[in-house]
């Protein structure tokens, strides 16, 4: 699995619609302080369900929403869609791509598709759980994580290795049929 592409209108600080192909190796985004690099990463973990506007470095929500500019208008709503190749079949997913999308609106609505039929929260968490992608997976090592991962309590940095381990899945099921 490989992500293909990441497309991103009104996120932040893309207010035009952006579309951004990855092909499997190493890419790099450069650009001068302050021109959206950061931004591109928040708009995966965006996508993937993250739901902290703390840790997308907003106070609330609608923060990730394009806010306007000198030239331009703000705009009511965000949408980033992450397409990712699936023909290794990494994913429990029957087909060769999985696009995942995600709309929030300033009115507060919000919806997430999964290859373009509506879907649940819970849908796209419970995909990429153990896929080593998703957001608070691995493959996305944000600024001070290392120091963090190094200085984290035990009780934490087991759940680090959990996920890794691809256990986590089964201790969230097994929590939510407690709670019944
Ligand atoms: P650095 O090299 O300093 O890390 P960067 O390329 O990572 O910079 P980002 O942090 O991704 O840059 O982008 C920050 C820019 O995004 C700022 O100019 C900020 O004003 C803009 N921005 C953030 N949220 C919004 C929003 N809701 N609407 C419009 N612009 C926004
Ligand atoms: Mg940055």
């Amino acid at each position: 699995m490989y992500v293909k592409q990441l497309e991103v209108l009104g996120f932040k600080s893309f207010a035009e619609k952006v579309q951004i192909d990855f092909v499997p190796g190493v890419t790099a985004v450069v650009g001068p302080n302050g021109s959206g690099k950061s931004n591109i990463t928040e708009a995966i973990r965006w996508v993937l369900g993250e739901q902290s506007a703390k840790s997308l470095r907003g106070g609330k929500m609608e923060d990730v929403i394009f806010s306007g500019s000198d030239s331009r208008k703000q705009l009511n709503f965000a949408e980033v869609s992450l397409v990712l190749d699936n023909t290794d079949g990494a994913l429990p997913l029957d087909y060769a791509e999985v696009s995942v999308t995600r709309r929030v609106f300033r009115t507060g609505d919000s919806e997430y598709l999964l290859n373009g039929s509506a879907c649940r929260l819970k849908d796209i968490t419970e995909l990429f759980i153990d896929s080593g992608l998703g957001k608070e997976a691995f493959s996305i090592i944000g600024q001070g994580r290392v120091d963090q991962i190094l200085n984290s309590k035990p009780e934490e940095r087991r759940v680090i290795l959990e996920e890794a381990a691809g256990v986590l899945k089964y201790k969230g099921r097994r929590k939510k049929a407690d709670q019944r």
